[in-house]
């Protein structure tokens, strides 16, 4: 899927994701990063692959003090692509 900030949107608005920050405790608006973001699974810790299975989030910055929060896309609902792996069920 391509990233849609409206989709996107939409997603966390249907899901009712607030708008107080964890925290900063404000009743604040966020910025929405403008594409996706991924979280590397790996089976040991000493390894990093890059290229290897992860997953998709979107992220949300706090405009008042810039603490970011993430949202798995699959478990919002967004339609990405097959194959890619969600965070409960790495691919190898
Ligand atoms: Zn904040």
């Amino acid at each position: 899927m391509q990233f849609s900030k409206e989709r996107v949107i939409q997603a966390l608005a249907a899901k009712g994701i607030t708008t107080t920050c964890p925290r900063c405790g404000q009743k604040t608006t966020w910025e929405l990063v403008d594409g996706f973001v991924h979280f590397d699974v790996s089976a040991d810790s000493q390894t990093h692959e890059i290229g290897g299975p992860a997953f998709p989030a979107v992220a949300l910055g706090c405009n008042h003090c810039g603490f970011l929060s993430f949202h798995v896309a699959q478990l919002l609902g967004l339609d990405v692509a097959p194959g890619q792996p969600s965070p409960s069920s790495p691919q190898e």
